[in-house]
């Protein structure tokens, strides 16, 4: 209660220093005043005294033991750029934030916040953060990126109770919050590079011209040091201990920090915003936020059950391909329960590089057999160009690249805790490409469609897709040749 009432305090002049803040901020980036915010925070003197700094911005205070100025500054600038995004996330009109603010202590040493009485003996021990609606408290990390992550990860919470009351049960709130805090930071100009030699913890700030964006995947380790989620989803991959959607819904209501935990709702929470069959039914239920027992998880499912089956499929493609460079735009499936079923006549289709994996666009039943022929040629890189069964020289996870792929993914969804494995193989094999070959040469056939010899049986009622092997943040190389678009003609016929 005291922190409430000095913050209160604090608050008074807060209008004044926001603008002086903004105006200093400006000679920042244009390089006259290098760390202009030592005298600008209302309580500056006790902060001095304790070795406590301050920042404030318009909607966050942050105290802090860590002596990085430069750190600081950051994240009250990151909060107060990130704060419309979340707003514009949940489709909220920015007024309903212009006064909303709150406090955040940044602690490297525990004992000194506890000792002071900022952060308070009744609070449950966490290992990164911890949020109320009016304060939060983030323990120091080595990056940048992960203090700055952290803090806006425990501001969406109290945006969330600001805003709805609550953010509603673990796996939505803590997915949210994931997801809202997940960012892409400033990227410095070239010309304006950090001299070298400087820490982790270096400021960009100074240096920096492009958005700070939040809701972003990361591209590479680097655009994300310290939070390493795709670790964990790598792990269990390899281990196959990947959860089935439902039962990330049925975590606990309460998930004690767990950072494998936050994995699985983040990921669940990615996909439910960026499906067509339960995007808006997500968006939708933080209005519902107050309500943190199951009933906000029936209601929530009740909404996409129809569409249970396709988002289960959805994450099942996920969870198998969910790594740096991961791409929502490049998972445009398109796959629905109403999807009309193989009809037993030879179907064609193309298989292009824009996109990872294409549905036939029909389902197949138990006991259907499917062979399949391909030709056709696609850039895997600028300087190789790629055939159907892909080629030797280089690798994506252990396959070939530029090899063509095809997933039989069964319709029912999984029971049990854990989804299967994804059943991946080539259509087109060497040995098929050399046979072929041999073949030709004996023929008067002047077709280049390859015979792959594998013949795929439907064990259950499935989708079935097929990819060209690339890697997950893969970028097409536009074709030299438009008589010959990039992509691989698949032709798949029925057989017994
Ligand atoms: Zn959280």
């Amino acid at each position: 209660m005291t922190r409430e009432a000095e913050y209160a305090g604090g608050m008074m002049d807060k209008r004044l220093q926001t603008q002086l803040w903004r105006v200093l901020l400006v000679m920042a980036i244009g390089g006259i005043a290098s760390s202009p915010f030592v005298s600008l925070s209302a309580d500056d003197s006790p902060a001095t005294e304790t070795g406590l700094l301050t920042r404030e911005s318009q909607h966050l205070r942050l105290t802090s033991d860590v002596d990085d100025p430069a750190l600081l500054d950051d994240l009250v600038q990151s909060f107060d750029d990130a704060l419309p995004q979340w707003l514009a996330f949940w489709n909220v009109p920015e007024s309903r934030a212009t006064n909303w603010k709150i406090q955040a202590y940044l602690m490297q040493n525990v004992d000194t916040f506890r000792r002071s009485g900022a952060l308070p003996d009744y609070l449950p021990r966490f290992d990164h953060g911890y949020s109320t609606p009016h304060t939060v408290w983030i323990r120091y990390q080595d990056t940048t990126y992960y203090n700055r992550h952290l803090v806006l990860h425990e501001g969406v919470h109290s945006l969330a109770f600001e805003l709805f009351g609550a953010g509603g049960p673990s796996w939505y709130m803590e997915g949210t919050a994931e997801l809202l805090s997940l960012h892409r930071d400033r990227v410095p100009t070239p010309s304006k590079q950090p001299p070298s030699g400087l820490s982790a913890n270096a400021p960009v700030l100074a240096q920096s011209i492009d958005a700070f964006t939040i809701n972003q995947l990361p591209r590479n380790r680097l655009d994300t040091p310290g939070w390493g989620r795709y670790k964990i989803v790598a792990r269990h991959r390899d281990a196959g201990t990947l959860p089935t959607l439902k039962s990330v819904l049925k975590l606990p209501t309460a998930l004690n920090g767990e950072v494998e935990a936050y994995t699985w709702c983040w990921a669940a929470s990615s996909l439910f915003t960026q499906s067509p069959e339960s995007r808006e039914a997500f968006l939708e239920a933080a209005g519902r936020g107050k309500d943190r027992t199951e009933a906000f998880t029936s209601e929530f499912y009740r909404d996409v059950a129809d569409q249970w089956p396709v988002l289960s499929a959805r994450w099942r493609l996920l969870l198998h391909d969910l790594d740096y460079g991961f791409d929502w735009s490049r998972h445009n499936l398109n796959l629905s329960t109403s999807d009309s079923r193989a009809s037993g006549s030879p179907i064609q289709m193309s298989v292009t590089p824009d996109q990872a994996w294409q549905s036939v666009g029909v389902w197949f039943p138990k006991g259907a057999k499917l062979r399949f022929a391909a030709e056709g040629r696609c850039h895997v890189s600028p300087e190789w160009v790629s055939e159907p069964a892909g080629i030797t020289l280089e690798y994506n996870r252990g396959t070939p690249l530029g090899q063509l792929q095809v997933c039989v993914l069964p319709i029912a969804t999984p029971a049990g805790a854990t989804i299967p494995r994804l059943d991946v193989r080539p259509v087109i094999t060497r040995t098929d490409v050399a046979r072929t070959i041999a073949e030709s040469t004996n023929s008067s056939d002047s077709s280049t469609a390859v015979l792959g010899s594998q013949i795929i049986e439907i064990k259950e009622p499935s989708w079935v897709l097929l990819r060209i092997n690339l890697p997950a943040g893969h970028k097409p190389i536009a074709s030299v040749n438009n008589d010959s678009p990039e992509a691989y003609r698949v032709q798949i016929a029925p057989t017994r």
